[in-house]
């Protein structure tokens, strides 16, 4: 018979490459991976013949066989599973389709020890096996085909594909064992491994060493168990195994409802983000299951896009076997568990938030950016993430707070809770419109992601006070103390003084600005730029142009403080001359200050260069 050799897909190379050479510790999960795969085949097959009964007619009970034999060097992971023909083989086990997977290579550097540090964070699948295999054999029968086919590679560059025999449907993966590789030829750890991979696996694993065999799991669904009948390592195995991953569960989730809809969920929050969480093609991956048969693993009507790292199962009694997507598209029984799910998980992280708050904060730290895409999509959902949402703030360099906490520690007379959206927040911090509040003790939330520009729009208050942006309006900060300020406002400017000079800042500015006028939220800087109270907040707009949403910015108010040494000598130099020439460069200064202070480009960079270093010269010539 014929043999074909062909190529790997580029990446699938150079992640060969990378096992091939691994110096992974846990090498052990290959076995993990061949298992899982095993199983997933099973769980396909035993969906497909819903519709197709005859495809397990002769053969109905699903199993995975795992056969040592010292002698030959080999371990062998069999199932009577799904199976893959010719086509299926070069496309399953040539390139790498898995959502995540491009990502994870393009972060590969070449550095061994980096690159293992990034194994340990992201499942590797069927090619993992390549870490203790100098070659491997996969031998498979499609369920329903009379053909069968093997694949066999040394984990270099190519593989083969050629006609074989297999008496039944299903999967061989055949592993030859590396020189050194000695370990796994263990029958005691072998069997000590694969209990710990397969407790959770729900159809029997059978392990055959020589003459002896043994069932070594229990082969029922985990998430059908009860809470108490469960351990932690049986989680952990498991939520590694349904989530392709590496890391430990932070948060599981496992009830059963038995109400109006009955099912059991079995969920995991992630203790490490995902690389490709923002990725807008992410889907999430929760399987659905429908009485213990696996349906689908992208049903995006499950979970909502704002828990889109979650991973486990969803296990529902009263779906038909035989749901199709369109139904499950439209399913109003699907659209019941999503917001039962989403309430139950927002519940549990409220818990979490109480019961473990430094814990919470790493968490918030990785997925808060998503979960608060809930915040404008799903109204329902508004106050419960809102509870849980912690926020960076000027208090506290750092720290993450509540907006309960934020409350409790409001000054008196404050209306509002006040913050600052950019996209760094030690930058914020230096913000000189938050000049004020901080000499008033008064806190504001400094936010960084992109998606709280939204989300501000759409949620006017929380608990009652409403949220103020302090970079539009006017600073409503006339009815709180200023505190240490009392004895220098005595000293400040006449209303009118600077009302002439304001007249004269915005006569030379033209219409680069709507308005000039003072400042109550300026103590250090002498100007600032702010948006009008009705007008977008100007980082938003600043998001806005970068993604091409908005070609006419809106006009700025430049607000001066009447206090600042530079802003006095404008005051009395136009009162003395009038508002003659020396003012036009002053305004245009001022003006190119501010833009620089919001990160924003000179429009005119050359000459702010020339009026800066003529000013320069008066002073050194
Ligand atoms: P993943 O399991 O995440 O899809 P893997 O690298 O583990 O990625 O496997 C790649 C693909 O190869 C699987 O999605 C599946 O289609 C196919 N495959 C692997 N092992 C088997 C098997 N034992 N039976 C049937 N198909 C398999
Ligand atoms: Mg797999």
């Amino acid at each position: 018979m014929s043999e074909e050799r062909m190529e790997f897909q580029a990446e699938v190379s150079r992640l060969l490459q990378l096992m091939v050479h691994s110096v992974y510790s846990d090498k052990e999960v290959f076995l993990r991976e061949l298992i899982s795969n095993a199983s997933d085949a099973c769980d396909k097959l035993r969906y497909a013949a819903v519709t197709r009964p005859e495809l397990t007619e002769a053969d109905p009970e699903f199993r995975i066989t795992v056969t040592l034999d010292g002698d030959a060097r080999t371990i062998r992971i069999a199932d009577n599973g799904i199976g893959m023909d010719r086509d299926d083989l070069v496309r399953d086990l040539g390139t790498i389709a898995r959502s995540g997977t491009g990502a994870f290579v393009d972060q590969l550097s070449g550095d061994a020890a980096k690159d293992v540090a990034l194994i340990g964070q992201f499942g590797v699948g069927f090619y993992s096996v390549f870490m203790v295999a100098d070659s491997v054999a996969v031998t498979s029968r499609k369920a329903g085909d009379e053909t069968a086919w093997t694949w066999s590679s040394e984990g270099t560059g190519t593989f083969t594909i050629a006609e074989a025999t297999r008496e039944d449907r299903g999967t061989t993966v055949e592993v030859h064992l590396r020189e050194g590789e000695d370990e796994w030829l263990e029958g005691g750890k072998l069997s000590g491994i694969v209990k710990t991979y397969s407790d959770h696996v729900a159809m029997p694993i059978t392990l055959v060493d020589g003459e002896e065999e043994s069932v070594v799991n229990q082969g029922s669904a985990l998430w059908t168990r009860s809470r108490n009948d469960v351990t932690e390592e049986q989680y952990t195995e498991f939520y590694r195994h349904a989530g392709h991953a590496f890391d430990e569960p932070w948060l599981t989730v496992h009830y059963r409802a038995e109400g109006k809809v009955e099912y059991s969920v079995l969920l995991f929050v992630p203790s490490s983000r995902p690389f490709d969480l923002f990725d807008p093609a992410r889907r999430n991956r929760v399987k659905l299951y429908v009485k213990r048969i696996f349906i689908t693993d992208d049903c995006q009507e499950l979970i909502p896009p704002y828990l889109r790292f979650l991973k486990g199962v969803v296990d529902c009694e009263d779906l038909p076997l035989n749901i199709s997507r369109e139904m499950l598209q439209t399913s109003p029984m699907l659209a019941h568990l999503k917001s039962a799910i989403s309430r139950r998980v927002l519940n549990d992280l409220e818990k979490k938030a109480k019961d473990d708050a430094e814990s919470f904060t790493t968490f918030w730290d990785s997925f808060g950016a998503v979960l608060k895409e809930g915040i404008y999509e799903e109204q329902e959902r508004q106050e419960a993430i809102l509870k849980i949402a912690r926020f960076r703030t000027s208090a506290e360099a750092g720290a993450w707070v509540s907006l309960d906490d934020y409350k409790a520690r409001a000054k008196d007379g404050q209306q509002a809770i006040y913050y600052i959206t950019g996209d760094d927040a030690d930058q914020l911090a230096r913000s000189p419109q938050l000049e004020g509040y901080r000499a008033r003790g008064i806190e504001v939330l400094l936010l960084t992601d992109p998606v709280d520009n939204f989300w501000l729009t759409t949620v006017p208050e929380f608990d009652g006070t409403p949220f103020r942006s302090v970079t539009r309006g006017s600073a409503d900060l006339d009815e709180m103390a200023a505190g240490d300020q009392d004895d220098e406002a005595a000293e400040a400017p006449r209303e009118a003084d600077i009302a002439t000079l304001s007249v004269a800042l915005k006569q030379a500015l033209g219409e680069q600005v709507k308005e000039v006028r003072a400042s109550t939220r300026l103590t250090d800087s002498a100007v600032c730029l702010v948006a009008d109270e009705g007008a977008l907040d100007m980082h938003l707009e600043r998001l806005l142009k970068q993604q091409q949403q908005l070609d006419a910015p809106s006009e700025r108010i430049m607000e001066i403080n009447p206090r600042h040494d530079l802003i006095r000598g404008l005051i009395t130099k136009v009162k003395d001359e009038g508002a003659g020439a020396g003012i036009e460069d002053a305004a245009l200064l001022l003006l190119d200050q501010a833009l620089i202070l919001e990160g924003e480009s000179l429009p005119d960079p050359a000459a702010f260069a020339r009026r800066m270093s003529a000013l320069m010269a008066r002073d050194v010539t």
